[in-house]
């Protein structure tokens, strides 16, 4: 074989790039209207991508050009600005170059030995990251995970390793008393799946009550963990949230830190969302305590606005990380001490380059630019809520952060129903907001700011049609 028909003629790949170039700048500056998803049509949607047979080669630019177009009419535009949704974002500009640059190198960092400067910028940012947390790294250990989810499942895992150290060998089953954790009912409910997926079952999970605005109360905490001891149980776990998923409430993590001193206890935040703030050091202080934690979960791609998945874990505990994940392999050399190599320390093991987007975005934007990411977004967090005060809507979450829980009168009093009054605001293709429920039988609206695009313009236009539902 003369030509290598795998590889396309440097002409053609020059002319895909250029298209490329013009489906990227297109979407970035004008993602468009966010789209109207009452009605999906799944139908339309499978005969669309059925008809690529992968029989005969496509041609790629007509293909390119085809699934650009239909992107747009099928996928909520989270990074349009009226989103202020989930804890979606828009991605920054030099993190979508970052994904062309690792997927060419395609960098292979199971093993510091095959990417080493790859490891080592990951471990540039992440230590970059955890210094913004205040957190201890001299015998400490981060890395990039596929998301909150994941980091939280391996602090689960440092947690048992730690306080049953015969549970690596034994496992779960040669324990004499049964570990249990702590969470509030507003936690976010990965610790459902954790539970289930580590061995410990949902049984194993204990819920705090949650105070008047909606924090872990802390003499609860305090009053389950004895009660726990004295019924033959073994508290190993709490996870604080800092920045709940439906209100943005902050749990009380001095507090909490304290308790689990006290008790032996490993002390877990769940930063994955609000960890981002970090990055301002105005308002760093707001989680507070943190410093102290056994492991921290923080999401890149939340508030520092890199695309999935770019989940991170921080602990000060590095033996811990070796004893919970340590392997040894015939075909890899030894390691030295100065080095991570992840495939040894994670749950992954072959891994991509994710921190490349995280160290593009914090190069790109400086610590000026990263002050004004958060800036930006609580500024129009405070103007979301004042303007809704104003309009006579309720305010039913309490926190600094910009997300806004509200109901109206006219709906408590049952004249309107969330449910019309989020229909109005989709069929405007204008906003995306959601329904929440904080406590039993308490639904009410959720508005997030979450993208650095998002202008008081957004928020007018949301308010406008917020209000035009009550006429
Ligand atoms: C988003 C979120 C998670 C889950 O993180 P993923 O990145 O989706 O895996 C966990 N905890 C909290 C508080 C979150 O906001």
């Amino acid at each position: 074989m003369s030509e290598n028909s795998l590889v396309p003629e440097r002409a053609n790949a020059e002319a895909l790039l250029a298209q490329l170039q013009d489906v990227i700048l297109d979407y970035y500056y004008n993602p468009g209207r966010i789209g109207d998803f009452r009605n999906i049509d799944t139908q339309a949607i499978r005969a669309y991508v059925q008809q690529f047979d992968f029989v005969q080669p496509a041609d790629m630019a007509q293909l390119l050009a085809s699934v650009a177009e239909k992107m747009k009419a099928w996928t909520v535009a989270t990074t349009s600005p009226g989103y202020m949704g989930l804890f979606n974002p828009a991605v920054s500009f030099s993190s979508i170059l970052a994904e062309a640059f690792a997927a060419v190198y395609n960098p292979q960092l199971a093993a510091w030995s095959h990417a080493p400067l790859a490891t080592e910028m990951e471990q540039h940012c992440l230590h970059y990251f955890a210094n913004a947390l205040g957190m201890p790294m001299q015998n400490g250990y981060a890395s990039f995970t596929s998301g909150g989810n994941e980091a939280n499942h391996t602090a689960v895992l440092l947690a048992l390793a730690h306080h049953f150290p015969h549970y690596v060998q034994e496992g779960l089953a040669a324990l004499s008393m049964r570990p249990v954790l702590y969470i509030t009912d507003q936690a976010h409910n990965s610790f459902d799946k954790i539970a289930k997926n580590v061995g410990l079952g949902m049984q194993a999970l204990r819920y705090v009550p949650t105070d008047s605005d909606l924090r872990m109360d802390i003499g609860q905490l305090r009053n389950m963990i004895a009660a726990d001891r004295s019924a033959g149980f073994s508290p190993f776990f709490v996870s604080a949230t800092a920045g709940t998923t439906a209100a943005g409430i902050i749990d009380p993590l001095g507090l909490v830190q304290q308790v689990c001193a006290a008790e032996g206890v490993w002390f877990h935040v769940d930063a994955a969302w609000a960890g981002g703030i970090a990055v301002s050091a105005a308002h760093r202080q707001l989680l507070s305590g943190i410093e102290k934690a056994d492991s921290v979960t923080v999401d890149a791609h939340k508030w520092l606005s890199v695309p999935y998945t770019a989940g991170m874990l921080f602990t000060p505990h590095r033996l811990v990380v070796d004893a919970a994940f340590g392997v040894q392999t015939k075909y890899m050399p030894p390691t030295p001490p100065e080095i991570v190599n992840y495939y040894q320390t994670s749950l992954q093991w072959s891994r991509r380059f994710t921190g490349l987007k995280l160290f593009f975005t914090l190069a790109e934007w400086g610590q000026a630019g990263l002050a004004e990411l958060v800036a930006r977004k609580f500024h129009l967090g405070d103007y979301l809520r004042s303007r809704l005060q104003a309009a006579g809507w309720q305010l039913v979450n309490s926190t600094p952060l910009p997300v806004i829980c509200f109901t109206h009168p006219k709906i408590t009093s049952g004249q309107r129903t969330l449910d019309d009054v989020l229909e109005a605001v989709y069929a405007t293709q204008e906003s995306w907001i959601s329904i929440t429920q904080l406590r039993p039988g308490e639904r009410c609206l959720r508005a997030c700011i979450t993208n650095y695009k998002t202008t008081a313009a957004e928020v007018d236009q949301l308010l406008k049609s917020l209000v035009a539902t009550l006429k």
